[in-house]
């Protein structure tokens, strides 16, 4: 028999991240503030990487005590779009189902930040109610699983929720939201990656935002999804003290790529409660993009979207290359020069 040592467990307690040496305690009173707001979780996948731009993810802070009138319990403001519990349908083609409140890490940042860690996961009654609201509104032909973290729910849960909403025949296209492949890439069993390979398309979008998330175990995780024919795609959140310069950001937008996961949307940061250290402005990020379009293959480009605070929606707000000049336009190229087009 092969000896295999004890699987680390996650750090959830200022004790445990003291011991570990990411917390000190002579801030503890103030940590025990900011641990009691916001929920503590640190996946041993993610304690094991000490870099800098990790840590600042899910590390808690001092800072996150700063809360400005301006930042709201629901940044995003999905509440006002849920028509059975559980469930956002604020656009009309898709839907975003909230099969778990749970994650792996608790990020600093999160814009869901006041409601992860709360509800545990959806009860089965409250899905039945999910089918029979998607089985009266066919207009819905996508279902996003997000949360929380999707991927913490057991193989044979996610396969009884995938094959009933299979089974309305009213989808073309089931979608994850998740951070599991990179913060916890053990939890990518055979057993999840053979539920996710199904006639119904399953495309999975993956959290990260740094390169020092991309572990070899991270790879491997993501070269068995991508084995089972499941599409990658990427999301990441501009976050200062941790990706807002252009060599982090080309740096993970590479390793991305590499690993066969396509950079579909760089967030422009949420107006959670107590994240106003992370944040950037709209004019640094554009310049920040500006610049990764010069220099980065264009497979790896994602689309810079603000979530409009209220709920009004995300929107791309990248930097303009085109502008109107009476008759004709203004094209700006990647080096700043501007060019006259002409329609014909
Ligand atoms: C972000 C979001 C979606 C998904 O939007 P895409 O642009 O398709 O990725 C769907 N519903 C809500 C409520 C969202 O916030
Ligand atoms: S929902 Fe996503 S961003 Fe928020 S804490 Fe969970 S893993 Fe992090």
């Amino acid at each position: 028999m092969t000896k295999t040592g004890p699987i680390p467990a996650a750090l959830v307690s200022l004790d445990a991240l003291e011991r570990a040496g990411l917390a000190d305690p002579a801030d503890r009173s103030t940590l025990e503030a900011v641990a009691e707001e916001f929920r503590v979780r640190i996946s041993p996948a993610m304690a094991a990487v000490g870099s800098a731009g990790v840590r600042a993810q899910f590390v808690p802070d001092v800072r996150e005590l700063r809360v400005v009138p301006e930042e709201l319990a629901d940044p995003i403001g999905d509440g006002a779009h849920s028509p059975v519990a559980g469930l956002t349908h604020r656009y009309s083609d898709r839907a975003i189902l909230h099969a778990t409140q749970t994650c792996e890490v608790y990020c600093r940042f999160c814009f869901r930040r006041e409601t992860v860690g709360e509800t545990g996961h959806l009860a089965e009654a409250e899905f039945g109610r999910v089918l029979e609201y998607l089985r009266s509104t066919p207009a819905v032909r996508e279902v996003i699983f997000t949360g929380g973290d999707p991927l913490v729910l057991s193989a044979r849960r996610l396969a009884s929720m995938l094959d009933r909403l299979e089974g309305l025949g009213t989808l073309e296209v089931l979608r994850f939201h998740t951070r599991v492949p990179v913060v916890a890439p053990e939890k990518v069993t055979e057993a999840l990656v053979a539920v996710l390979d199904r006639a119904l398309p399953v495309w999975l979008v993956i959290h990260t935002n740094h390169p020092d998330e991309i572990t070899p175990g991270a790879a491997a995780a993501l070269r068995r999804l991508s084995r089972a024919g499941v599409p990658l795609l990427s999301q990441t959140v501009l976050l200062k003290g941790v990706n807002a310069d252009v060599d982090t950001l080309e740096a993970l937008f590479r390793a991305l790529i590499r690993n066969r996961v396509k950079p579909y949307y760089l967030h422009h940061p949420d107006l959670a409660k107590g994240t106003g250290h992370f944040r950037v402005t709209l004019e640094e990020g554009q310049a920040i993009v500006a610049a990764l379009r010069g220099r980065l293959t264009g497979i790896a480009q994602p689309v810079y979207v603000l979530d409009i605070p209220g709920g009004h929606g995300k929107v791309p707000v990248g930097p303009g290359y085109l502008r109107r000049a009476q008759e004709h336009w203004i094209v700006t190229d990647p080096q700043g020069c501007d060019h006259v087009y002409r329609d014909l």
